[in-house]
């Protein structure tokens, strides 16, 4: 047996909560510059008019984002993630939200599709990028580049790291989706400020992610719970084994 003592790597212990939202607790460390976000299986929809639960979300949204989060890390993509801590728990940098939420479309859905007046479905000639303001009391209305500026909810500068991250998750997310079969319909990403960089935050899952099987064009998402579509919980499980299949199981 060696000798040596192995230093125990020490987990951040889990602090103050500072903030509870519709899916995720952000609880406070000794660490002034990491946070612990906690993934429960609430899902609300329609700004939190339709509340209900999904058995086990938090567990299968914290598994597929660490994956995903890990992978655009190593493609280049600054995230706000540190490691996976729990079934539960994710170690994140703390984050100065900008409160613009960043919607990249591939394929007219949802909102878009109400908007245009065109049916779900049509591929785009080329990706869309949208803000829309992160006020939950206004139910996140659209904006544009200008209400962005001219309201100071980020700077020029911000914008354009925003919206090349943006655009670069977004190459990676439709490449790392269509190995397993899913067509990335749509999704959402918030970005925030930490040591005078832009680090990608908040989560990357079905909740905020429209996924279509690539055969069937069944939807493998937040849809199915938005419009009672059913086998919600098998939905997710099968995204997470078709990522886990692709980029593997690993710790940390
Ligand atoms: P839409 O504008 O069509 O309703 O949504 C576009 C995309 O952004 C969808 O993938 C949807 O899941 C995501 N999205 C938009 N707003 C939110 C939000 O407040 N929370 C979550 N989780 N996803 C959102």
């Amino acid at each position: 047996m060696s000798s040596r003592i192995k230093i125990p790597r020490t987990t951040p212990l889990r602090g103050e909560k500072f903030y509870e939202g519709k899916a995720k607790i952000l609880y406070r460390t000794a660490d002034k510059k990491l946070v612990i976000q906690y993934f429960k299986d609430d899902a609300t929809a329609f700004n939190a008019q339709k509340r209900g639960t999904i058995v086990d979300k938090g567990v299968m949204n914290n598994e597929i984002s660490s994956l995903i989060f890990r992978y655009l890390e190593k493609n280049g993509v600054k995230t706000h993630f540190v490691e996976k801590l729990s079934d539960r728990e994710m170690l994140v940098r703390s984050l100065e939200i900008v409160p613009v939420e960043v919607v990249v479309r591939n394929i007219v859905a949802g909102s878009l599709s109400k908007r245009m007046g065109i049916p779900e479905g049509e591929t785009l000639k080329r990706p869309i990028v949208e803000y829309y303001y992160k006020k939950d009391e206004l139910g996140d209305p659209p904006i544009n580049r200008d209400h962005a500026l001219v309201f100071g909810l980020a700077t020029g500068k911000e914008l354009d790291k925003i919206d090349k991250a943006a655009l670069k998750v977004n190459k990676l997310l439709v490449r790392l989706f269509k190995s397993v079969g899913i067509k990335l319909v749509d999704f959402k990403l918030e970005f925030g400020r930490h040591k005078n960089k832009i680090l990608l935050g908040d989560e990357i899952t079905p909740d905020g992610c429209r996924l279509w099987d690539a055969k069937t064009n069944e939807k493998m998402d937040k849809d199915r719970f938005r419009r009672d579509l059913g086998k919600i919980e098998e939905s997710y499980q099968e995204v997470l084994r078709r990522v886990t299949e692709k980029l593997g199981k690993k710790k940390g």
